[in-house]
């Protein structure tokens, strides 16, 4: 480490709990922490806490409160709703090609159909298209995407699935999208819909997934039959009071964070491509989630610079943040037709609602230097 201060630019895969989430997640371990199920005073006022919660999260994402499952975070609302849908129905389930691995390994699994995007990472809507047809269940594509930060165009997915599949319900991964976006009214034309507490300041494990009136689905955990079961096993229940203050901070501020943000994120990513030749950002800006800059570098490898990044106290990540450690090659940047060389050098900075100038001023000093560094070295 060169200084004691640290920019941490890496919110796309996990946030720091917010004040909020900490102060009402307390109480529930310290004084309320009986199993809400219980027949007690305790209990039942453990419960009247989730049922609080349940409301928050429904304004949140546009839902009645009785279609709200609490889950354990994004993936499994994800497979819950990918694969819950497919044990009940049946069929054929289908996403597009630049889905999480929550959604795309269900789906390949299952022997699905993966959908094409376009060269800035959106569904190809005539690919879509030719996906659907009656025998298609359930069709997934996420809001807004967690490496390039494109927004997907829902409505249109809606329409086409409407058009083509009749018997399929639609799912949206809006994990990403939660912190930037009005999800309540953009996935309004969803059935289902899956967000993840930790990625906009609340706690790690613990998420929620909207399953539409009639829309049936086969629960991936049996047990004691919590969230009209769909969702054995004892309430999270400090969780899910934490999940539902964050997301409170995120209704009462994410207008003026959106604003905030993308331009604080504009100065990053127009820094580092005005100071490092041949940089190429991925997508379009003007379709992205405010939060997100995602930038390739030819003729270098994404581990050595986050390796030197880290070095100088600039915490980001290459692609997605789930293959344990690993930088395997992205499948969203192939899917979008990047060559392994330059998709081999990609660097993923994501803001969050305690991003800082000083933040951006410190990774604007240390990039354009470590990807000259390890340029040179590269020559020798
Ligand atoms: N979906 C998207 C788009 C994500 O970015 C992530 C996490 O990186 C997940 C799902 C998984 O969420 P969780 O970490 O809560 O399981």
């Amino acid at each position: 480490m060169t200084s004691g201060a640290i920019s941490y630019l890496d919110n796309a895969a996990s946030t720091p709990l917010c004040s909020e989430a900490v102060e009402a997640m307390v109480p529930l371990h310290r004084e309320l922490y009986a199993n809400p199920t219980g027949a007690h005073r305790m209990a039942r006022d453990t419960r009247r806490r989730i049922d609080d919660a349940r409301d928050v999260m429904a304004e949140a994402l546009g839902s009645k409160p009785g279609e709200i499952v609490f889950t354990g975070g994004g993936t499994e609302g994800d497979n819950l709703a990918v694969v819950g849908r497919h044990m009940t129905v049946g069929g054929v389930t289908v996403c597009s090609a630049i889905e999480h691995h929550a959604v795309l390994e269900p789906v390949e699994h299952l022997g699905g159909r993966v959908v094409a995007v376009d060269a800035v990472g959106v569904i190809d809507l005539d690919d879509l298209a030719a996906a659907l047809g009656d025998d298609v269940t359930v069709v997934s594509v996420m809001l807004a995407n967690n490496e390039t930060g494109m927004v997907q165009p829902l409505d249109q997915v809606a329409e086409a699935v409407r058009a083509s599949a009749p018997n399929a319900v639609l799912h949206t991964d809006a994990v990403q999208a939660f912190p930037w976006m009005d999800v309540a009214t953009q996935a309004a034309c969803a059935d289902l819909i899956s967000v993840s507490a930790h990625k906009f300041g609340g706690p790690k494990g613990v998420g929620a997934l909207v399953v539409r009136d009639g829309v049936e689905l086969s629960p991936l955990l049996l047990g004691g039959g919590q969230e009209r079961g769909l969702r054995s096993g004892t309430h999270n229940a400090a969780g899910i009071a934490g999940m539902a203050a964050a997301a409170e901070v995120v209704l009462k501020s994410r207008a003026e964070q959106v604003v905030r943000l993308a331009g604080l994120r504009d100065r990053l990513a127009d820094g580092v491509l005005g100071a490092v030749e041949g940089a190429v950002e991925t997508g379009e800006r003007s379709g992205k989630v405010a939060g997100s800059a995602h930038l390739c570098f030819e003729g270098i490898e994404s581990e050595a610079l986050l390796f030197l990044l880290e070095d100088a106290g600039v915490y980001a990540s290459a692609a997605s943040s789930c293959s344990s450690g690993a930088q395997d090659p992205s499948h969203v940047l192939a899917a979008m037709g990047y060559d392994r060389m330059l998709a081999g050098g990609s660097l993923r900075l994501s803001l969050g609602y305690e991003t800082t100038d000083a933040d951006i001023d410190q990774a604007l000093a240390v990039i354009p230097g470590a990807v000259a560094r390890l340029r040179e070295y590269g020559k020798g």
